[in-house]
């Protein structure tokens, strides 16, 4: 079963939460390019300070700087055997530059996360993170109002606001979502319902992949 799984999806698809759990199932790492930007801005490094405005305004880290982290992080010895990488590649060329990455390790596997413009709208809107380990509040945890894993402060993510969510729907139909022909041509690409709830999306996704090895 090919391992080097690709999540497409528009901003609160639930990319994060299902990459996280497929990743500990295949035992891969996953690799959130989001993360990765987030924890650079918090600890305040060069790659922090060349993202942090462009984040905050919702639009696209330019395809040199992303790739250069992509391929970075795909070197290393954990990604060996695969990966679920989320939030990357978001446009043609990223895309590009990923099949010359991956060329020599099995083929990719693709899956679009699907869900309709109203419902990502309100699950973007009632989002909430821990401002202390960045995790994605479960409902639970949204309740009692801290962070189920570190116990940390839940606050709204700076680019869940509703004007940056608004750029954010935008730049994905326009830059990201052309990636779905990019994949389409090459009969690499699954689409999973992700309007319905996690562990349906999971096991949608789980076939999906399986599927895709045999
Ligand atoms: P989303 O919820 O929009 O999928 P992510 O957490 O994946 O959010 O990414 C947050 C922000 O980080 C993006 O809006 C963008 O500014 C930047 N970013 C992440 N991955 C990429 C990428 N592959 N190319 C360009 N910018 C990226």
């Amino acid at each position: 079963m090919a391992l080097n799984i690709v999540l497409i999806g528009p901003p609160g698809a639930g990319k994060g939460t299902q990459a996280e759990r497929l990743a500990a199932r295949l035992r891969v790492p996953r690799i959130s390019t989001g993360d990765v930007l987030r924890e650079a801005v918090a600890l305040g490094t060069p790659l922090g300070g060349l993202v942090r405005a462009v984040m905050a305004r919702g639009e696209l880290v330019s395809d040199d700087l992303m790739i250069e982290v992509v391929r970075e992080r795909l070197e290393r010895p954990d990604a060996a055997a695969g990966f679920v990488l989320d939030g990357f590649p978001r446009t043609v060329r990223q895309a590009e530059a990923l099949d010359g990455m991956v060329a020599g390790r099995g083929p990719l596997t693709v899956v679009e996360i699907a869900v309709p413009e109203p419902e990502l709208l309100r699950r973007l809107g009632a989002r909430q993170v821990c401002r202390a380990c960045g995790a994605n509040a479960a409902p639970e945890a949204a309740a009692a109002g801290r962070c189920g894993r570190c116990d940390g402060e839940l606050v709204q993510r700076a680019d869940d606001d509703a004007g940056v969510v608004r750029e954010r729907l935008q730049v994905y139909a326009r830059d990201t979502r052309p990636l779905v022909q990019h994949y389409r041509g090459r009969s690499l690409l699954r689409e999973v319902d992700g309007n319905a709830a996690p562990d349906d999306v999971f096991a949608g996704l789980v076939r999906a992949v399986t599927e895709a090895g045999r």
